[in-house]
């Protein structure tokens, strides 16, 4: 195939991609419930005196199930309680409401169904890849196939929540504007986390649905080996993408905490996965990101992603990681060329700073004596001299 009939080949490609997924989520998006992401009422609550607590659940439209969790009723009797018999002051009553209301509309929000069954599907996806890149047996056709199972299922059908970005994303902006923690969001959070203590960004590279979707798009453009990008493929200095990134959390979370507002909310890019609450400047922000991600792996989680950051903290004390043999490597830098980033570089030369590694095992297959797997234990130093430092 000429040059130019292989760079439309993806464009065209590129685009039918976008709108299948666009088009599928619209018609997937009806089968959950799909419940009001809103995180409750916050109208000024009305007092009289002599008031019982029915009467102010009452007078204020507030269901019994509030009112027994922000003032910890034991009995149906201790609704007749008059509201002074508390011993609180109206503030108090008004923050313990506050905080009530906000977690009722959070566990309200949420599909109790999809939810258990999302996370019992990644387990088995997740474990299922593990063996697969174990045992060398991932091919570039079949990681694609692999990526675009995993953002049918986990984006197209499971939809945009929950997912390993929106549990740091949303703990961050509830808890910096309300003082609220939904405790089974911390729950969540912690087996995204504990996945990545397991195995380096295993998360994020084979089940995050939006880091799925950039990785088909990458490889998209790239040659039938995946080793090579077809339009040009670039990778942006680490220093750079992270210093973007941080700066980028460091906003999100002063603007949660001082002005209560949730500065991803309006760009959030998982958004593709639930068209109908996309707004004009979301999309716009979200073809952005997936036309980038044809020139740059991973735009969205390199660049911003609050989760991508937490983990890339994380992954150094991950147990699974990529791990080169220097008995046997012959320092072709194959891995290195190939990787869809600049972390090959830096794991084979044992940088100090390791950029984030998004465990897709492109470096293992590449590699021409087999000296990189996906193993437990510590990355040895290369012997003295075997890689100059630039490249
Ligand atoms: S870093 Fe990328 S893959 Fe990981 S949660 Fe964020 S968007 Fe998903
Ligand atoms: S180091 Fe290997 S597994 Fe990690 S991102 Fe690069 S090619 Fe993928």
């Amino acid at each position: 195939m000429s040059d130019t009939m292989n760079k439309t080949r993806v464009w065209l490609t590129f685009f039918s991609l976008v709108v299948a997924v666009v088009l599928l989520s619209f018609g997937a998006s009806g089968l959950w419930q799909g419940k009001s992401e809103k995180t409750g009422d916050t109208a000024p609550l009305a007092f009289r005196d002599g008031m019982t607590i029915a009467e102010f659940g009452l007078e204020n439209n507030l269901p019994n199930t509030v009112l027994q969790k922000a003032f910890q009723l034991q009995d149906k009797k201790d609704m007749e309680k008059k509201l002074e018999a508390l011993n609180l002051s109206q503030a108090e009553i008004a923050e313990r409401i506050n905080h009530s209301r906000t977690l009722e509309a959070e566990y309200e929000s949420k599909d109790w169904v999809k939810i258990p069954l999302k996370f019992t599907l990644w387990f088995l996806f997740l474990g299922a890849v593990f063996v697969l890149m174990r045992r060398k047996r991932i091919t570039p056709g079949l990681r694609k196939t692999l990526y675009l199972a995993a953002l049918a299922v986990f984006g197209i059908l499971l939809g945009s929540d929950p997912s390993p970005m929106g549990t740091v994303k949303d703990a961050i902006s509830l808890y910096g504007a309300k003082g609220v923690i939904f405790p089974p969001r911390m729950i969540a959070l912690t087996v995204f986390l504990l996945l990545v203590f397991l195995v380096n960004k295993f998360i994020c590279s084979w089940g995050c649905q939006l880091g799925t979707l950039q990785d088909v798009v990458f490889r998209l453009n790239r040659n039938s080996r995946d080793t090579k990008g077809i339009l040009g493929q670039y990778h942006p200095p680490f220093l750079w993408s992270n210093i973007i990134r941080i700066a980028f959390f460091l906003t999100f979370t002063l603007a949660a905490f001082v002005w209560a507002t949730d500065l991803v909310e309006p760009i959030d890019p998982f958004r593709i996965y639930k068209p109908a609450a996309l707004t004009i400047g979301g999309g716009i922000f979200v073809g952005l990101i997936l036309i980038a991600s044809l020139f740059v792996y991973r735009p969205w989680c390199q660049f911003f992603c609050p989760f991508g950051l937490v983990g890339w903290l994380l992954e150094k004390a991950s147990l699974f990681k990529i791990i080169v043999n220097y008995e046997t490597c012959i320092g072709c830098r194959s891995c290195e060329k190939a990787c869809p980033s600049t972390v090959m570089g830096a794991i084979l030369k044992r940088d100090r700073v390791i950029p984030d590694c998004f465990a897709c095992g492109t470096c293992i297959e590449v590699c021409p004596t087999d000296s990189i797997r996906l193993a437990a234990g510590k990355r040895s130093r290369p012997p003295e001299g075997k890689f100059l430092p630039e490249i």
